[in-house]
């Protein structure tokens, strides 16, 4: 079978919930992919960060092989001998008291939400019913119908209402709002670091910070879902590090097996998390002694290989590198650490032409609302492997660009 065989049959039997760029992948290594042609490619997305280790880490690998030989699920009926270890790793290596895990980053927001209306309850005295959570414009946390309901996106929203209450939205990056938002039955404020799907938004220096004393000051539980952020993409173990704030609830999802499997978390304090009671909350999977030791391994190579440094020193060169191209058709180049956007000008036409235009000199980026893409490759990527993707985002500008003169050419404005 050849790439048009595949596209044809996912086209006819799968739901159509995505606009892939039209490469169908075989295999996967470090940071690059192979195609059913045989074309390579360095893969620029890491499924949206889930692939910060590089694909097929050999150590997560062998982490997976071996478990999957030995045992893969109890459910949490009974206790098993991976997650124990897992619990007690995740929390050491992010300073919580304890963790609730989950399989997908959408379930781990559903799980914070929870914790945080229990403790709105239990803890702060909010009249039974009433809690509410302030979030933010533009705001990226899963497709589940509560996490829908709190969306500014229409296209995520529409169709799928009735909607669960309880959430208000502010903008991004404005403090004002939510210190204008809170009120006695608040009792949390959930926020992205940085917004990834929105674009690769930055907020304003101190903006985090603030958020935390705003929070502490009203009795307010902060959440950072850094299940993007998270685990040394942005050039620290979580971008909340960079402001030095600890949020009481952390979401960490993707890159929390290395890109193997679903596995997600919930970390938080005692206060928090501790008030879940047996039977409160729960997931067949969440926990499974297959996932948990892939997450022990995965979490021990963002250590081992120091891939926050590494994000880190990459991130400001590959930036660096972008802003030197001094393209005409670059706004803006953002971002921290490996999670980088470049915000095309207005003229420079649909962002998805520049991602297509990679596709085709072997590099798979994903454009986000057209005018940005986003450059987020494995943490393991070398030098001169930013130094290819740079000159093949360099020619894709070009060809782009003089097939757009070449278009105003031929319509001559009169
Ligand atoms: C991807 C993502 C999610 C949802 O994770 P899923 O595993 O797709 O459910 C939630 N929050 C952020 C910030 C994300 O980037």
């Amino acid at each position: 079978m050849h790439t048009e065989d595949y596209i044809r049959l996912e086209d006819m039997y799968g739901t159509n919930t995505y606009h892939p760029i039209d490469v169908v992948i075989e295999r996967g290594e470090g940071v690059w992919v192979w195609d059913v042609e045989g074309k390579r490619y360095l893969d620029c997305l890491s499924a949206y960060s889930a692939l910060n280790q590089g694909h097929r880490h050999p150590r997560i690998l062998q982490a997976l092989y071996r478990q999957a030989e030995r045992l893969t699920l109890t459910s949490r009926a009974f206790r098993n001998d991976q997650f124990p270890l897992l619990a007690k790793e995740l929390c050491e290596l992010t300073g919580y008291d304890m963790m609730l895990p989950m399989n997908s980053g959408a379930e781990a927001v559903e799980a914070a939400v929870k914790a945080a209306r229990l403790w709105g309850y239990r803890v702060k005295g909010i009249p039974d019913g009433q809690a509410e959570i302030i979030t933010c414009d533009s705001n990226f946390h899963g497709r589940t119908i509560t996490v829908i309901s709190f969306s500014t996106e229409t296209l995520y929203r529409d169709g799928f209402g009735p909607f669960t209450p309880g959430f208000r939205s502010i903008p991004f990056g404005d403090t004002g709002a939510l210190e204008a938002a809170i009120t006695p039955n608040t009792a949390a404020f959930l926020v992205e670091p940085i917004q990834g799907e929105a674009g690769v938004n930055v907020p304003p220096d101190g903006y985090l910070r603030a958020v935390r004393d705003i929070c502490s000051h009203n009795q307010v539980l902060l959440i950072a879902d850094e299940i993007q952020t998270g685990l040394g993409r942005c050039g620290q173990l979580f971008a909340s590090d960079w402001e030095g704030v600890t949020p009481d609830l952390v979401t960490i999802g993707k890159a929390l097996s290395g890109g193997m499997m679903p596995v997600s978390a919930t970390v938080g304090a005692a206060e928090t998390l501790g008030l879940f009671q047996p039977g409160m909350h729960g997931s067949t999977f969440g926990g499974n002694p297959l996932a948990s030791a892939v997450a022990r391994a995965a979490l021990n190579v963002i250590v081992e290989e120091e891939l926050p440094r590494r994000s880190r020193e990459q991130g400001a060169y590959f930036r660096k590198e972008l802003r030197d191209l001094n393209s005409p058709l670059i706004a803006e180049v953002r971002g921290k650490g490996l999670l980088i956007g470049v915000e095309f000008t207005s003229d420079a036409g649909n962002a998805r032409a520049y991602a297509e235009a990679l596709k085709e000199r072997g590099v798979l980026a994903k454009d986000t609302h057209g005018t940005v893409i986003r450059f987020a490759p494995p943490l393991v990527i070398e030098q001169d492997e930013i130094d290819f993707v740079v000159d093949q985002f360099a020619a894709a500008l070009n060809s782009v660009q003089s097939r757009l003169e070449v278009a105003n050419v031929l319509q001559p404005a009169d």
